[in-house]
């Protein structure tokens, strides 16, 4: 394919020791070539690929000097793109950087749109669209088992699957036409096994992927996390001492559509998205102003819950309140302050929480936030997620395409089984291995195409 040759700031923007402006397509050599002066005085041009040079960034109108930096050239198509790639090291400055991109861009290069040079390196066929997003995922991604998903999937895990289902589908087909072009035979009888059998196969295996799209949404989105209690039980102590113990995790998604800030706390390979954390002091009236159902709403959205109850006090109306409203949802119940005496009747808590887990914990002496954290991970892992090694959906756009995949194969079994002629069939078949094709790329849409890479940052 015919690309132009694009640049962009491929280092977040802030102050760093080094900022590197990446540039690629047919003319990447030649502008860098354009622009840089190696001591020796040699051409770009006539370097060999895949080497790093030392030299300064001269701006051919004015002689100026504008930066000195390592300059890395790697030609197609080896490459990340498959294109020519060179890759700017200059100083980490803000007002540096941004002298060299506009450098680059002022002697041929184009400004890149976010996400365009994994874009590339998907149109060129280096990666399939299932990988490119796991390259996303990989930036964003909070906590080692998110990452080594999202690793799993760029290195092609869940492509190969869905390439082995596809390929079943493929193969089915084909035995289909074959007993079609064979008359003697009955074709309904020869083929309604061979189909019903694939087809199980594969329905079996998207239900397979689609049981591990919980865990993998969890670990690429975190669960969003709602501390709830009356006053002064200690939804705030609890929220400190979940930070420290554990790194809280900032991300800043610039150059996307969600220009926010959203804080994290990884509670043992768990990300947890603490949910409006400005909002927590008001969540304590909430039900006595707006009442059981329309608090529900207001916590709708929440994976999880963690109701806090003072230990010192007696159950009030309103904490029975609260655990009606939270009744359906994923909760802990967390009874703070063991170190004063006991007023609560645990007997009625336990009554109240029923299946769910109670921890007791007191957060000024920082007793059983251990307890809690296991019973955190417990609710969501049960220990499974390190055994295996599973592919992993995490992408909701996978995951809806799956459920369709697994509707229309449904369709074709019951269709086959159904007595439905065998052509009738096909169709469900050919449309199953349509949707599949989908996840990786194979049969989508251009729309779609911009529409997911433009969610990438700038320079990526
Ligand atoms: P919030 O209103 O629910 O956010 O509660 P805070 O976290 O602000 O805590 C209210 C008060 O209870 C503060 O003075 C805390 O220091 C205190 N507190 C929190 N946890 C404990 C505990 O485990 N034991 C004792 N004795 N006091 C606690």
């Amino acid at each position: 394919m015919e690309f132009d040759t694009i640049a962009a700031i491929s280092t977040p923007m802030g102050e760093g020791a080094i900022a590197i402006v990446r540039l690629s397509g047919d003319e990447a050599v030649t502008i860098a070539d354009k622009i840089f002066k190696s001591p020796g005085g040699k051409s770009l041009t006539t370097k060999d690929s895949h080497t790093i040079h030392y030299g300064h960034l001269v701006d051919p109108k004015t002689n100026e000097v504008v930066e000195e930096v390592m300059l890395s050239l790697m030609r197609g198509p080896k490459t990340f793109t498959r294109e020519d790639v060179v890759e700017i090291n200059c100083h980490g400055g803000l007002v540096s950087v941004k002298r060299v991109l506009q450098l680059a861009l002022t002697n041929g290069a184009r400004l890149a749109e976010p996400g365009e040079f994994t874009k590339r390196a998907f149109l060129n066929g280096r990666i399939d669209l299932s990988q490119a997003e796991a390259v996303m995922d990989l930036i964003r991604a909070k906590t080692d088992r998110a990452m080594n998903v999202a690793l799993g999937q760029m290195d092609g895990k869940l492509s190969r699957l869905i390439g082995d289902l596809r390929q079943a589908l493929l193969e089915t087909l084909a035995q289909v036409e074959v007993n079609i072009d064979y008359p003697e035979y009955d074709v309904e009888e020869m083929t309604v096994p061979v189909l019903v059998e694939k087809c199980t196969w594969v329905k079996n295996e998207i239900i397979k992927l689609l049981q591990t799209s919980s865990q993998g949404k969890i670990l690429r989105e975190g669960l969003s996390t709602v501390i709830l209690g009356r006053p002064n039980v200690g939804k705030s102590s609890l929220l400190n001492s979940l930070v420290q113990e554990n790194k809280a995790i900032v991300t800043d998604i610039a150059g996307t559509t969600r220009d926010i800030i959203e804080e994290y706390v990884n509670v043992r390979g768990v990300p947890l998205r603490l949910v409006d954390t400005a909002g927590i002091r008001e969540t304590e009236d909430i039900v006595e102003r707006i009442g059981v159902e329309r608090s529900r709403e207001a916590l709708r959205g929440a994976d999880l819950i963690l109701f806090v109850l003072n230990y010192a006090d007696e159950l009030t109306a309103e904490d029975e309140r609260l655990f009606e409203t939270i009744e359906a949802m994923d909760y802990i119940v967390i009874v703070n302050k063991t170190d004063l005496p006991q007023k609560i009747d645990l007997a009625h808590v336990k009554e109240l929480a029923g299946e769910h887990r109670i921890v007791t914990t007191s957060l000024l002496q920082e007793e059983g936030i251990t307890e809690l954290e296991e019973a955190i991970a417990a609710l969501f892992f049960e220990g499974q997620i390190e055994a295996g090694d599973l592919t992993y959906v995490s992408n909701a756009r996978h995951i809806a395409l799956l459920h369709q995949a697994q509707a229309t194969v449904e369709d074709a079994i019951a269709a086959a089984q159904d007595g439905v002629p065998v052509d009738m069939v096909q169709i469900d078949v050919t449309r199953t291995w349509e949707i599949l094709g989908e996840i990786i790329g194979d049969t989508v849409q251009e729309s779609l195409i911009n529409q997911l890479f433009s969610q990438f940052c700038l320079g990526k």
